[in-house]
């Protein structure tokens, strides 16, 4: 079983960023409002989270480190949704075999936490702890017993710099939580909880928006579902809905003025979960076409919504790419949605 954990975890586990990805989403899957994060040696050396979460009985916190056995997995219909971010149970026994891994985790109504230590897959140590209700991960030594892995990380900045992208990412997509990111030597993101994502953008991105690029940021807030006309891809006659429901688009789209040379500055979420996806990213190459100079990124925060049986966000358990069901459509909702902002916005 140690074999197959291992081989499960090249899968999930690719970099330190994949540990902090699993982590958040088990944080956040658990109702966190306060998600810490805290990297020593570009998460190599250690990855720590703190959360406010509801946290797990001393029996779970054992079962978490079996082989799918995750909570929350209630009927098979739950396959097909997204409802919550992860449903695989495949992340702490992955993690966990490929690192030393201390969980310490207490639920609400009870009395003591619970202390469980793991070096590659083994049980070391289980105990009992006062702690406050929530649970605390501290991942160290990723990789200590599979040199090969180890082999392919990059330099510790690099590293921590995809984990900077990663909890940034959430942060945008959860603008009510708290979040913070701190490496040995210093808080390189500290954003309580705000209203809206709106002020979460510029809690994140005033500075570089206002003062490096441009004097007023451009914000484009194209929320349109609950307005009383058909929002606007109904008219799209190829779309065929699958169910009952509807796909929204909302989100922030730069100014042409506002250019960036650095991709890093376009934030994709679908359904609330990051994704990384080439139809979307060249929907919005397309909508920004002869607007800003090909060698430009524009800062793009989006969020999709869409009935989940829209989309499959499971092709590749740690990637973050996903297969929409009808990808033209969606490929041309968002190029015309982001198109036809820019075009308005024009002086
Ligand atoms: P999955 O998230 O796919 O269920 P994981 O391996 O990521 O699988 O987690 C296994 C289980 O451990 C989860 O189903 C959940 O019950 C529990 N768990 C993990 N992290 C947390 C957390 N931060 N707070 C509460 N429960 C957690
Ligand atoms: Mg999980």
């Amino acid at each position: 079983d140690q074999v197959a954990n291992q081989i499960a975890a090249g899968e999930v586990v690719e970099r330190p960023a994949s540990v902090v990805k699993e982590l958040l989403e088990n944080s956040l899957d658990a109702g966190a409002t306060r998600i810490r994060v805290e990297i020593e040696g570009g998460g190599r050396k250690l990855i720590r989270i703190v959360d406010n979460g509801h946290g797990m009985v001393a029996d779970d916190a054992l079962l978490a480190f079996e082989r799918h056995a995750t909570s929350k997995l209630r009927t098979s219909d739950d396959l097909l949704s997204i409802a919550t971010l992860g449903f695989r149970g495949e992340a702490l026994p992955s993690i966990a075999s490929v690192s030393r891994l201390l969980l310490e985790t207490r639920a609400e109504g009870d009395e003591a936490g619970t202390a469980v230590e793991i070096a590659g897959g083994a049980i070391v140590r289980v105990s009992e702890m006062g702690m406050p209700p929530g649970t605390t991960i501290a991942v160290k030594d990723l990789f200590f017993n599979t040199p090969a892995r180890r082999k392919f990380l990059k330099t510790e900045q690099t590293e921590l710099s995809h984990i900077a992208a990663l909890v940034t990412h959430y942060a945008l997509a959860h603008p009510e939580k708290h979040f913070e990111l701190h490496s040995a030597t210093q808080a390189l993101l500290v954003a309580p909880g705000v209203a809206s994502a709106g002020e979460r953008l510029y809690q994140i991105f005033g500075r570089e928006t206002s003062g490096l690029m441009l004097p007023t940021a451009a914000e484009m807030d194209f929320m349109r579902a609950g307005l009383p006309e058909p929002p606007p891809w109904k008219r799209n006659e190829d779309y065929v809905p699958a169910a009952p429901g509807y796909m929204r688009l909302s989100g922030f789209v730069s100014k042409p003025e506002l250019q960036k040379l650095n991709r890093n500055s376009v934030y994709v979420f679908v359904n609330r979960r990051l994704i990384r996806d080439r139809l979307v990213l060249h929907a919005l190459t397309e909508a920004y076409r002869n607007i800003i100079p090909p060698t430009s990124f524009p800062v793009v925060l989006l969020f999709l919504e869409m009935p989940p049986e829209e989309v499959d966000v499971n092709v590749h358990p740690a990637k973050t790419e996903v297969r929409f069901r009808q990808p033209s459509f969606v490929h041309n909702f968002v190029r015309d949605t982001v198109r036809t902002t820019l075009m308005e916005a024009r002086p």
